[in-house]
């Protein structure tokens, strides 16, 4: 079956229909983390977004090229080009080599992807693997005259870049507006112009992370790797970029600004932007101090939090919104979506005890429709989830022989289920939480079972409770007002 998919493209601001370069290849490139902090649920919302995409793509037919970067270097505090690079500055506090805190930190973010069952992307470049290639980058867009050296430090020309592209055509702004709205250079700056920004920056001396050029012992701005590596990857032209709506402006903005000086055109076809998670109506995030890291969610160790969340609960939480809209974290949000996550599985586990008769009296290709019609129209998750929950009903209602189905049907029923929950939205059943926490159950109930010889006074069956848990290493501690258990 041939699949339209519709999505939103940031740049054309409308819904288009996806139509690759050069199909069934498909080129994706998603911006990374900047791996200087431990990944919250604010990382998790464009890795599952991106996911999802990733695995539908596949799903539908298409060889995808799936790029997702690492932010290891020039990332600097205030996303502009000044303050101190993220990395070096968690490096200088922790007295660590920078390489030291980018490899923990990305083990950190793969741990955590795995857990959320997000896919590693096909290939994971970092900067400063790419410190020559920026160089080059540098050089195209200096010899193309977009670019300008100042005291060792290379910055992008955006006013005659402007002139013959115009600048800002992703985000909406308008040059002139920005340049207005700016403060007035003091003099002092290296900048021709406040809305140019930085290619390469000179390395003060206590900058530790520096690379040798023509122009100075220095390192790349941090908008100039997500251009080379897309281009190295994907080539001049390629599918889909997307990244959250924050980077939008300036990251992306200048991203097509690099690409165009040094390339002579427009490099992606389709720009796609999640939108943001937020706790009381404000962007969770590592600057602004609110977030809640993934470690957290899944312990329920935060103030925020009522109880621990599983990676599961979480994914399936982030996709109760399309992605598009904004996600406001709550506590009852989350529980919510713990509770459909179980029903959903406890039908498929109904299902498969299901017998077929002879006659469906439910319409399978009907929901089979609305399922690829909800994903298709820009990965609306939510009505997607809504037609599978459509699909509990009916498993339900069969079940208590209120419906029937044929062998067909029961086929096709088992397969929905099985590509939109398993293969396109990625969720799968937590046996190990189930188990655990059944564990827990038996020994509490053993451990009750004891406190009730007790009290009268069976002491054969409260003594035998005890020996025999006490051989499985787990060891009941009388207490003054009641009683506890511990394992070995
Ligand atoms: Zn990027």
């Amino acid at each position: 079956m041939q699949q339209v998919l519709n999505i939103y493209n940031s740049l054309s601001r409308k819904k288009e229909e996806f139509k690759p370069l050069n199909a069934p290849n498909v080129g994706l490139y998603v911006c990374g983390p900047t791996v200087y902090g431990d990944p919250h649920l604010g990382h998790a919302r464009p890795a599952i977004t991106f996911d999802i995409l990733f695995r539908y793509l596949t799903h539908i037919g298409y060889k995808v090229r799936y790029v997702r970067n690492i932010t290891d270097v020039g990332h600097l505090e205030n996303d502009a080009d000044a303050g101190e690079d993220k990395i070096a500055k968690k490096a200088r506090l922790e007295q660590l080599e920078p390489m030291e805190v980018v490899q923990y930190y990305t083990n950190r973010y793969h741990d955590y992807m795995n857990m959320l069952k997000v896919l590693p992307p096909s290939i994971e470049p970092t900067a400063s693997g790419h410190i020559i290639e920026q160089q080059e980058m540098i050089r195209e867009i200096l010899k193309n005259g977009y670019a300008y050296e100042s005291n060792g430090s290379i910055y992008f020309d955006v006013k005659k870049y402007n002139e013959k592209y115009g600048y800002g055509t992703l985000s909406g702004r308008d040059i002139e507006e920005m340049m207005s709205n700016t403060r007035e250079l003091d003099g002092q700056s290296e900048k021709r112009s406040s809305v140019d920004f930085a290619l390469w920056k000179k390395a003060a001396p206590e900058h530790i992370m520096r690379w040798s050029s023509e122009w100075s012992l220095g390192f790349p701005g941090w908008h100039l790797e997500c251009s080379v590596m897309s281009r190295k990857y994907l080539g001049d032209k390629f599918d889909i970029h997307g990244g959250g709506m924050d980077l939008k402006f300036p990251h992306h903005e200048c991203e097509i600004a690099q690409n165009t000086a040094a390339d002579g055109g427009a490099s992606v076809q389709y720009w796609m932007h999640n939108n943001m998670i937020t706790i009381n109506g404000q962007k969770m995030g590592k600057s602004l101090g609110n977030f809640i890291t993934l470690e957290q969610m899944f312990s329920g160790e935060h103030e925020l939090l009522e109880q621990a969340y599983s990676p599961m609960t979480i994914r399936f939480f982030i996709l109760q919104a399309q992605y598009r809209g904004t996600l406001d974290f709550s506590n009852e949000a989350l529980q919510a979506a713990q509770k459909g996550l179980q029903k959903l599985f406890k039908a498929i586990t109904v299902l498969d005890k299901i017998k077929a008769s002879d006659k469906s009296s439910v319409n399978i290709d009907d929901l089979n429709q609305k399922c690829y019609n909800a994903i298709n129209d820009d990965i609306n998750t939510p009505v997607l989830i809504a037609n599978l929950f459509d699909g509990v009903k009916m498993v339900n209602a069969i079940n208590e022989n209120k419906e029937t189905i044929n062998k067909d049907d029961l086929n096709k029923l088992k397969l929905i289920f099985k590509t939109f929950v398993v293969d396109v939205l990625g969720l799968v059943e937590e046996n190990e939480a189930t188990k655990d926490s059944l564990t827990d159950s038996l020994i509490e109930m053993l451990v009750n079972i004891r406190h009730d010889a007790k009290i009268s006074k069976d002491w054969g069956t409260a003594d035998r409770v005890r020996d025999e848990l006490k051989k499985l290493g787990i060891i009941i501690k009388d207490q003054k007002d009641g009683y506890s258990w511990d394992i070995e």
